[in-house]
């Protein structure tokens, strides 16, 4: 499905072990280091300006957290949702029994964006690789495609990396 980009996680016997397993991709630019992006054709419209709304968010101190180290860099920046403003991101929970993912960022042309939680398996990871998750999901709402460096928070499958690496600072620099 285009647009669709699952974090994935399978558990291997109790240990915080996660394989990644699928992930479609969109099409984007390729760039240096391995780094390559989504949707970048609507990123004048509304990704330097990122407006989220929760529904249902059972990670809200997450996604803030997530947000300020994001907003850390510069020039996207993410706030929630105002009355003066349009909504750019969705976050929902869902419960879904059967589905390897923790988390997925959908994103299709005329609707907005959204990144949804996977509360079923999300429940299985311990409060860093939840972090992860977040960070992760939050980086491909700025437009950053998952790659398979490890270190990284964009790294294509969960892990405990919940500070950028160099990679990460790769992409977004030479993104934006
Ligand atoms: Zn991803």
């Amino acid at each position: 499905m285009k647009g669709f980009i699952f974090i994935t996680v399978l558990l291997l016997l109790s240990t915080v072990s996660f394989t990644h397993v699928s992930a479609t991709l969109e099409g984007g630019s390729g760039g240096g280091g391995g780094c390559t992006y989504i949707h970048y054709e609507d990123a004048t419209d509304w990704a330097d300006n990122i407006q989220y709304k929760l529904h249902n968010n059972t990670y809200e101190e997450r996604i803030e957290s997530a947000r300020d180290l994001w907003n850390a860099k510069s020039p996207v920046v993410i706030s929630e949702d105002t009355i003066w403003t349009a909504i750019d991101l969705d976050f929902y929970d869902e419960y879904l029994t059967g589905a390897t993912y923790a988390a997925y960022y959908n994103y299709d042309e005329g609707d907005n964006p959204e990144i949804v939680f996977n509360i079923v398996n999300m429940l299985t990871l311990n409060g860093t690789a939840r972090d992860n998750v977040v960070r992760h999901e939050i980086g491909h709402a700025v437009g950053l495609h998952h790659h398979y460096i490890s270190g990284n928070i964009m790294y294509y499958a969960v892990s405990l990396q919940v500070d950028f690496g160099s990679t990460d600072d790769l992409c977004y620099a030479t993104r934006w």
